[in-house]
């Protein structure tokens, strides 16, 4: 059984990003930015705002946090999402969600220039994965791929199982295995028999946020896992698959901490290098 380790996957980006920013500062003389924008005083946005700001800063990107309070006006937002899309030196805008009820967020979301929007939540970059053009794609989605990628785990004519439909998950990574020739199935909590779709999957990829969901018994001999879920359960942290049991029947199987969450951060920088790609030719 190989374990697919995330951190490997992310120091690999992380390398190669901290030669491309540091190649675009001294070839070009300019100082790309990261925009993280935090409505309110949601205390995981606050951390993962903060933590996002730390990575960038560890492969020499320039991060800045927007704070704004929570009672901010819908026009005052929008206002500060465009100066964010005119500044030429912002690559990215990530915006932290939730934000506070009282804001239309997807109004919000749509005013992100889509080469900026590094999360790909704009209508235009969903629109964009969902026909098959470049764009923008949510980090998480992505980060499940570019373990696939790290190690060498060809989608092609796979058969591969998704559990968990969300928006920012499970839809639009169906969409990117599809990309890659997988035959995939989605399932969610109505589907019927999850254990029997499980157990044809080549690849099995879990993402309901229902910790032990998926048990040993229903991962195919050989097949691979992919545990996207975080939860917590007695202080500690795990995934959607309970791991012990699955590990002894998997192929290869991401371990919960330590797998699909370690990349994720990486991958909303790696599409703010695309954005800077785009106008210089020297990466
Ligand atoms: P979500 O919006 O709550 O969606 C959960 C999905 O799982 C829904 O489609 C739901 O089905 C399905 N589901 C729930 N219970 C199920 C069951 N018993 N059987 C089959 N399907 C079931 O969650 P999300 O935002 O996609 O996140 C999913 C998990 O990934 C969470 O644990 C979250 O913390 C984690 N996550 C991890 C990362 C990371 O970086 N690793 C990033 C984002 C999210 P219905 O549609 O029928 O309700």
């Amino acid at each position: 059984m190989q374990l697919l380790k995330g951190k490997d996957v992310a120091a690999f980006h992380s390398h190669r990003m901290a030669q491309q920013i540091q190649a675009v500062r001294e070839k070009m003389g300019i100082d790309p930015e990261l925009a993280i924008v935090v409505v309110g005083d949601d205390a995981p946005s606050a951390m993962y705002a903060a933590s996002m700001q730390r990575t960038a800063r560890s492969v020499g990107l320039k991060a800045s946090i927007y704070r704004e309070a929570a009672d901010i006006s819908e026009a005052d937002l929008l206002a500060l999402i465009d100066r964010l899309n005119e500044d030429p030196m912002v690559f990215g805008i990530l915006l932290m969600m939730p934000l506070p009820k009282s804001i239309d967020s997807q109004c919000i979301i749509n005013r992100i220039d889509p080469s900026k929007d590094v999360d790909g939540l704009t209508d235009a970059n969903i629109a964009n994965l969902y026909t098959g053009r470049a764009g923008f794609v949510p980090c998480t989605p992505q980060a499940v791929m570019a373990i696939l990628d790290y190690y060498h785990i060809s989608l092609s004519g796979k058969e591969v199982v998704i559990v968990g439909r969300s928006n920012v998950v499970g839809k639009p990574l169906s969409q990117l295995c599809l990309q890659q020739n997988a035959t995939v199935t989605v399932c969610h909590s109505r589907t019927n028999d999850l254990k029997a779709v499980c157990q044809r999957a080549d690849v099995v990829i879990a993402a309901a946020g229902k910790a032990g969901l998926v048990t040993g018994d229903m991962i195919k001999p050989g097949a691979v896992v992919i545990d996207v879920g975080i939860n917590r359960v007695d202080g500690k942290t795990v995934g959607d698959v309970a791991f012990d049991d699955a590990a002894l029947r998997a192929g290869a199987i991401t371990p919960v901490p330590g797998g699909v969450g370690a990349v994720t951060t990486m991958m909303i920088l790696e599409n703010v290098v695309c954005g800077i790609a785009r106008i210089a030719t020297i990466l």
